[in-house]
């Protein structure tokens, strides 16, 4: 017998029809994913030669980009991986999904980032999972914060606990799109404080966040829960800007 939840469900979606967040094609009634399996296809995928340190894409190959090459300690995070590449269709989401109140996005993206981790046998190596965190006025206008969603539905496929109250924003940030690259790197220095240090001390970490651009502040963040006693920290973004 049909709920009246599922009953109201159908009469909604009948007069306003799911559509593709790409294509806008309609999508079936009661799809669970917003995205149209031709457009999710499409986005484009950050698998190929990419640098065993900071995964940036290496169109001539090697096993490490210039930079990551040229110091070992470039950054703070061991390993960085993302499963898409941060432009096209992929990019898109990722605004709607960070600046539309485009929640339901997370449920395109679990998928992509457990499989990543997975592959990187970041379930194997990490104990936790601690999300980049917004600064508190930022997280109370945009309501949520999308690298937590990221988080615990990435998290829910991989099982593992998902601490929010061990990494904070200590001062206000500019959002970091606003900046030139080498303005970024100055904008987080210092902008991480790390609480409730009994959760990470000698445990390996999976950070998540939505892009990593330059990595100045996954590392950041990084620097700061190696500080407080983590051991390892690995950094997963669902896409890398290159
Ligand atoms: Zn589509
Ligand atoms: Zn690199």
């Amino acid at each position: 017998m049909k709920t009246i939840k599922s009953i109201i469900s159908h009469a909604v979606s009948f007069v306003f029809p799911i559509t593709c967040s790409l294509c806008s094609t309609d999508l079936p009634r009661g799809a669970k994913q917003r995205v149209c399996p031709s457009c999710f296809e499409g986005l484009t995928k950050n698998d190929g030669l990419i640098c065993k340190k900071c995964g940036v894409f290496l169109p001539d190959g090697g096993e490490h980009c210039y930079a990551c090459l040229k110091d070992r300690k470039r950054f703070s995070f061991d390993t960085l991986r993302s499963p898409y590449v941060y432009q096209d269709g992929v990019r898109k989401l990722i605004l709607k999904f960070k600046y539309s109140g485009r929640m339901f996005l997370t449920k395109e993206f679990e998928n992509s980032l457990a499989d990543t981790a997975v592959k990187n046998n970041f379930h194997n190596l990490t104990e936790c999972i601690i999300p980049v965190p917004l600064n508190f006025v930022r997280r109370v206008k945009r309501g949520y914060n999308q690298a937590e969603l990221l988080a615990f539905g990435a998290a829910s496929k991989i099982s593992k606990p998902v601490y929010t109250n061990v990494l904070y924003r200590k001062k206000i940030t500019k959002p970091q799109f606003k900046l030139a690259k080498s303005a970024r790197i100055e904008n987080v220095k210092n902008s991480f404080l790390v609480k409730n240090i009994e959760l990470i001390k000698n445990k390996n970490i999976l950070l998540i966040d939505d892009v990593a651009t330059t990595g100045a502040t996954l590392s950041t963040c990084a620097a700061a829960l190696k500080l407080a006693g983590a051991k390892k920290v690995f950094a997963l973004t669902l896409a890398r800007d290159m």
